[in-house]
């Protein structure tokens, strides 16, 4: 029987229209306030999720997701603001890594500087012990939903596309040396305010997880927001479902 179903989440409307457009009989509901559509996509069975945005909403979604639908992977993809001065709007991030960013200890002298943080991960649910411990601070993204993602920048024409870390939290950064500390300090190549949270969840339920950002927006190039760029995500995201799912079956 075919099982397999890939649960695409984006938080917001302009982020999952292009994949709610994409599907073939489109089915809606709503778990909680959250709106899931399931459908296929070429031979892909599909759940997109809406998640809006914020780390909360997006751990919320990504739980009440998995327990109605029981997808057998999960992508969360969207836009993100740049943290890579390399980066410019339109090149993509394949989250090969990411933590929460807003999850710190700090030193307890002044500072002038971001050098007292030290960055402390999240509390998650452990199997062995069945009970929430602390983590270590960077989760991984599947290597196979990494690997498809990899065939399809071979065709990206709009940009680079780099295997790189997210830093999640529910902030808009807008320093320029704040987000070169980070990059320097932590390696984050963008910032978004979903990725690591769905990334928790899905460890914890076992299900493999790639975060997938374009960046629209970037400092170091002084530029703002590009909606246009979430379009562009969702094709590229569209692509990878229908390569992890072939290369899952050899097709
Ligand atoms: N209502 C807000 C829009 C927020 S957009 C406003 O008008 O300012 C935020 C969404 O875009 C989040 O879902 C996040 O994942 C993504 N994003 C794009 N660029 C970002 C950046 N520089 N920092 C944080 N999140 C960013």
């Amino acid at each position: 029987m075919d099982t397999r179903k890939i649960m695409i989440e984006g938080a917001m409307n302009m982020e999952t229209e292009l994949l709610l457009e994409a599907l073939t009989d489109p089915q809606e509901q709503f778990v909680g306030q959250w709106r899931f559509v399931e459908g296929k996509y070429q031979e892909v069975n599909l759940v997109v999720a809406v998640t809006s945005i914020g780390m909360t909403n997006a751990a919320a979604a990504t739980a009440l997701g998995i327990e109605k639908f029981r997808p057998t992977a999960v992508i969360s993809q969207g836009t993100a603001g740049g943290h890579d001065p390399e980066l410019k709007a339109y090149d993509i991030v394949l989250g090969r890594r990411s933590f929460d960013a807003s999850s710190y200890r700090s030193a307890q002298e002044d500072f002038v500087d971001w050098r007292h943080m030290e960055l402390m991960g999240s509390y998650a649910y452990d199997e062995g012990t069945q009970s929430f411990v602390p983590q270590a601070v960077y989760y991984p993204g599947d290597e196979k939903l990494l690997a498809a993602a990899q065939v399809v920048a071979k065709d990206y024409k709009r940009g680079r596309v780099v295997a790189g870390c997210i830093a999640s939290c529910n902030t808009w950064n807008r320093q320029k040396a704040r987000l070169q500390f980070s990059h320097n300090q932590f390696g984050s190549s963008c910032e978004d305010m979903e990725v690591n949270s769905a990334a928790q969840i899905c460890q914890q339920y076992g299900i493999p997880f790639l975060g997938i950002r374009i960046l629209s927006n970037t400092e170091f190039q002084a530029e703002e927001f590009q909606p246009e760029s979430a379009k562009v995500c969702q094709q590229f995201v569209l692509a990878v479902a229908q390569q992890y799912d072939k290369a899952l079956t050899g097709n």
